[in-house]
């Protein structure tokens, strides 16, 4: 399987007027498929001395030459003249929007997909909309967007006089998601390239209001999408779930680490599927031998915010549009998700 290092480096064989691409800043995104399809999106300025299609080609050889590469494919995206001085830094660092009228942007990722990270999201945005504070839920997961789906929205979204999106509201929340904007058959290996514009039009172009808090649902993984949002949104901080599992809380290791490595502080940790309490016979089984994300959070220094079992009604609920924390305020899981909030909140405007 190639690592985005190893496709960095190979990048950095490719020269335009003496200087790599990496080092020019050009290279503006990049996905790995499973299977081992790359795709790198390159930023080019209008510029005599380059041709388009050799750079495409040159470049698409040298991925191509990266051990486990099935397929390469580079994209090239034009910028005006206006923009064309080839940055300083090494990295191609994209100025951070600014949202005036929201106070907080809080991301809540994994390591890796089918952790709960949107069912996550969405009961904690849930449980901060019944705090009565103002809140924002917009599902950024390119891959596989669930919250439509989870908070049980659907249709067209409308454009307001001011040509901005105009969120989804439930209960107050205003969502927003890359489903109610991409094309359920849209090949995946086209969405990578797209995360970057995606994100910051989900941000720029949609009319949030004020609100006290978005709570933003990554797509699983430590890529694009991740850095993308570091470097481009005014980020409070980012919640990580994770399964007890070891494996779950290696890649979750690996989601702290990216989000430290580019200053963005961890709000928390979050064990979901954490245990089963069988509904018949009341008894609690620690599937995943529970308790495993608590003792990393502590090892790691950051703040554990609880847990959540796994349990019947957190799926079907979710599943059906109702997610629990709005459809059965008596349950102890909701009272869970609150805890969660108050924590979080507290953290945030400490
Ligand atoms: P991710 O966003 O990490 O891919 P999802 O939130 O989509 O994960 O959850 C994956 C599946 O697991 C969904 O069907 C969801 O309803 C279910 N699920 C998530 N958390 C729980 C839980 N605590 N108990 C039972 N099912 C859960």
């Amino acid at each position: 399987m190639p690592t985005e290092q190893k496709i960095l480096a190979a990048l950095r064989t490719v020269l335009h007027n003496g200087q790599d691409v990496v080092e020019r800043g050009m290279v503006a995104g990049m996905t790995i498929a499973p299977e081992g399809k790359v795709s790198v999106i390159l930023q080019i300025t209008p510029d005599k001395s380059l041709d388009p299609d050799a750079l495409k080609k040159q470049t698409e050889k040298a991925i191509a030459g990266v051990g486990g590469v099935t397929s390469a494919s580079v994209i090239l995206t034009a910028h005006q003249a206006a923009h064309a001085a080839p940055p300083e830094r090494k990295s191609h660092v994209p100025q951070k929007l600014s949202l005036p009228h929201v106070k907080y942007i809080v991301a809540v990722a994994s390591g890796k997909g089918g952790v709960g990270k949107s069912t996550t999201a969405v009961n904690l945005a849930c449980a901060l909309a019944q705090k009565g504070l103002k809140v924002g839920l917009l599902d950024a997961d390119i891959y596989g967007p669930s919250i439509p789906r989870m908070m049980g929205l659907s249709g067209k979204t409308e454009t307001n006089a001011d040509k901005k999106l105009v969120p989804h509201l439930r209960e107050g929340m205003a969502v927003m998601s890359m489903g109610f904007l991409i094309d359920e058959e849209m090949p995946m290996v086209w969405r990578g390239p797209m995360v970057h514009t995606a994100i910051t039009q989900l941000f720029r172009d949609v009319e949030w209001g004020a609100r006290d808090i978005i709570v933003v649902d990554l797509p699983p993984g430590t890529g694009d999408a991740q850095l993308t949002m570091a470097q481009s949104v005014p980020l409070a901080g980012a919640v990580i779930v994770s399964t007890p599992q070891d494996i779950a809380l290696l890649d979750a290791r690996k989601g702290i680490a990216m989000f430290q490595k580019v200053d963005v502080p961890i709000l928390g940790l979050i064990e979901n599927m954490s245990y089963f309490d069988c509904p018949h016979c009341h008894t609690r089984t620690d599937i995943f031998s529970h308790g495993g994300a608590h003792a990393e959070a502590d090892k790691l220094k950051v703040l554990f915010l609880g847990e959540i079992p796994l349990d019947l009604a957190v799926r079907e609920k979710s599943d059906s549009g109702q997610p629990i924390v709005l459809s059965d305020p008596a349950s102890p899981i909701t009272a869970q998700y609150k805890a969660m909030a108050d924590q979080l909140w507290a953290s945030l405007s400490a």
